[in-house]
């Protein structure tokens, strides 16, 4: 019923001439079994865009307000004029070097999702709130924050990613078990908020060093959906064996 997405995460990678050779050599190799993508820095997007054929071109963060003094900062506007229709929002890298908030989140969903573009949401907790045994409290409270005065109807096309921070670019994958359970806490959360048939629609990943022979048996979990990937979204051969074990 959910078509899987998996979306590459460069973060501060590649210039925009290693982009554009990367997209003409992925992009003709991805199937119909996804919706594939990949989240460029901003000056990658423009030509990444024109050379995308299958793979669906996402920001990686943007402004919440539509224009002024924010020196620095780009608006949601500004890329849907080089026709981005998706952003990555609240990374955890965001929350931790660059200020970003839950309430900054919420302004940005909000701000994303009434121009139409698509938002990919992070949540997930820290190795402290982990090994404290509150992933669920802080996840339940993130995704609470996140689409706090969203509307319904506007929800169906949300994507949410659960990155435990602890997971992200260690190498070390919460189990299929751990991933899983968090999974469905955010969709009952979803559900809570939305009801049940909006939460079945939401879309939800899981990200935090996937490798590519991981992933079938990740998406295989009822309440996971795809997959956010830094680090092995960044070489071709990597993507297109993340491709080739989803079949
Ligand atoms: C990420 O940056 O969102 C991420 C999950 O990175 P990695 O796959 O490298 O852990």
């Amino acid at each position: 019923m959910r078509k899987p997405i998996i979306v590459g995460n460069w973060k501060m990678n590649k210039t925009i001439a290693e982009a554009v050779a990367f997209i003409r050599a992925v992009d003709p190799k991805v199937s119909e079994s996804a919706t594939w993508g990949v989240a460029t820095p901003y000056l990658a997007l423009e030509k990444s865009k024109a050379e995308a054929k299958n793979l669906i071109i996402a920001a990686e963060n943007v402004h919440f307000k539509d224009s002024g003094a924010y020196t620095g900062e780009v608006s949601v506007e500004m890329l849907k004029e080089i026709g981005i229709e998706w952003v990555i929002l609240g990374h955890s890298e965001r929350r931790q070097y660059f200020g970003e908030t839950d309430e900054t989140v919420n302004a940005k969903t909000i701000q994303v999702l009434s121009h139409g573009l698509t938002p990919i949401v992070c949540v997930g907790e820290t190795l402290d709130q982990f090994e404290a045994g509150i992933t669920e409290n802080v996840v339940r409270e993130q995704t609470k924050a996140a689409f706090k005065d969203v509307h319904a109807s506007c929800m169906e096309r949300v994507v949410i990613a659960y990155e435990p921070v602890w997971a992200i670019g260690t190498g070390k994958t919460a189990t299929n078990e751990i991933a899983q359970n968090v999974c469905a806490m955010i969709r009952d959360q979803v559900s809570q908020m939305f009801g049940q048939e909006v939460a079945d629609k939401v879309r939800i990943q899981y990200g935090g060093s996937v490798k590519p022979e991981g992933l079938k048996a990740l998406l295989e979990q009822p309440d996971i959906d795809g997959a956010l990937v830094g680090g092995a979204s960044l070489k071709e051969d990597s993507y297109v064996a993340m491709v080739e074990n989803l079949g």
